[in-house]
This record gives structure tokens, C-alpha cells and sequence, in this order.
């Protein structure tokens, strides 16, 4: 896996590609990354950064100063789960989390692909409803658990799924548009 810090040595500004990225932010209101005081309150609760590294201070300051090239091509950035504790979490009232699904979106606009993972979430939304299939999960003592095993009822579905999925793509054009 690429680590952003493993692409710097090069590394020139790119103020389109930040202009780009700023343009996505601006349509979900997302805000100034010059606010950031790199104080690594995001890094320290993200739970991708304790699993695969990812930084969501250093990308932002990555986007103040327009080296965004390098940060999209680190497939790093696709290991964050969007758990919003970046956001939660910072004192600035900034949000990591948007900034990188910015750099995501402009990432695949210009040609990138999408990571297997979210390929599958994304397939799984389409036809569940939910990003992931309810699952058979192991237990401590070795044996397994499922929503059966628990007595819940099954995992509900969109009511409507034809409607369901022209909303869904609805919205995934106006955010790409
Ligand atoms: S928590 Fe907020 S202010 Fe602190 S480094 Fe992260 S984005 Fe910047
Ligand atoms: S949303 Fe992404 S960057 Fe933010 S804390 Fe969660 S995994 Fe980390």
C-alpha cells in the first residue's frame, strides 16, 4: 500500500487539481482547510490510521498548500471507512472526512479506478440497500453467529427498490456534476 509520505520527494503544486477538490467541498458546504492547526486531534482517533496509516492531518495539510496529486494517487486515502471521527473530533469544525471524499471523487474523474472494497459496498448499496450484507460473524470461543443464531428478523430493505436506487443515483450525479 502506498503511504502518502512515500510520494512527497518530487512532489509540485498542482492549484487546479486543489481547485477541483475545493469545488466538490463547496457543494457538500465544506470549508476552508487554511482553518487547520495541524494539531492531530483527526489522526488520533482515526481508526484507519491505527490499521493502515492514513493521515488525515497531513492531507490536510496537503490540500492548503495544493499537493494533492500526490495524496490522490496513494491508495492509502481509500482504506478511510468514513466513520466521521475526524469531524467529530476537530476543534476547528473542519471535516477530513469530506476533504478526502473530495479527492476520491476527482481521483475517479480523472481516471482513476475505485477500490475493490468500495466497488463492493457500492454493489451491495444497489441491490441491499445497506453497504454490507448482514453476516455470519465468528465468536471468541471459535464457533460462528448470525442474525438467525440471534433472533433477529432479517436485515430490512428498501421498501420501494426501484425507487430506492433512482434517488441513490440521482444523488450520485448531483454530487458529481
Ligand atoms: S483535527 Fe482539525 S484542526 Fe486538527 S489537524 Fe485535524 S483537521 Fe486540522
Ligand atoms: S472518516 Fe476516515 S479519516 Fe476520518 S476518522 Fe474515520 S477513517 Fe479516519
Amino acid at each position: 500500500m502506498s503511504r502518502i509520505t512515500d510520494l512527497m520527494s518530487n512532489a509540485v503544486p498542482n492549484p487546479d487539481y486543489r481547485a477541483m477538490v475545493s469545488g466538490i467541498l463547496k457543494k457538500v458546504g465544506e470549508d476552508d482547510p487554511g482553518l487547520c492547526i495541524q494539531c492531530g486531534k483527526c489522526t488520533s482517533g482515526c481508526e484507519a490510521f491505527k490499521l493502515s496509516e492514513l493521515e488525515p492531518h497531513r492531507i490536510m495539510a496537503l490540500y492548503k498548500v495544493g499537493l494533492l496529486d500526490e495524496v490522490a494517487s496513494a491508495s492509502v486515502i481509500w482504506t478511510c471507512m468514513s466513520c466521521m471521527k475526524c469531524e467529530e473530533r476537530c476543534p476547528q469544525n473542519l471535516s477530513p472526512v469530506d476533504t478526502i471524499l473530495g479527492i476520491k471523487n476527482v481521483s475517479i474523474m480523472q481516471g482513476g479506478s475505485v477500490s475493490d472494497g468500495l466497488s463492493a459496498q457500492l454493489n451491495s448499496l444497489m441491490e441491499n440497500g445497506y453497504i454490507q450484507a448482514p453476516q455470519v460473524v465468528p465468536t471468541r470461543g471459535g464457533g460462528s453467529v448470525s442474525r438467525d443464531d440471534l433472533g433477529l428478523p432479517p436485515a430490512p430493505k428498501p421498501e420501494d427498490p426501484e425507487k430506492f436506487l433512482n434517488v441513490l443515483m440521482n444523488t450520485m450525479g448531483e454530487l458529481l456534476s
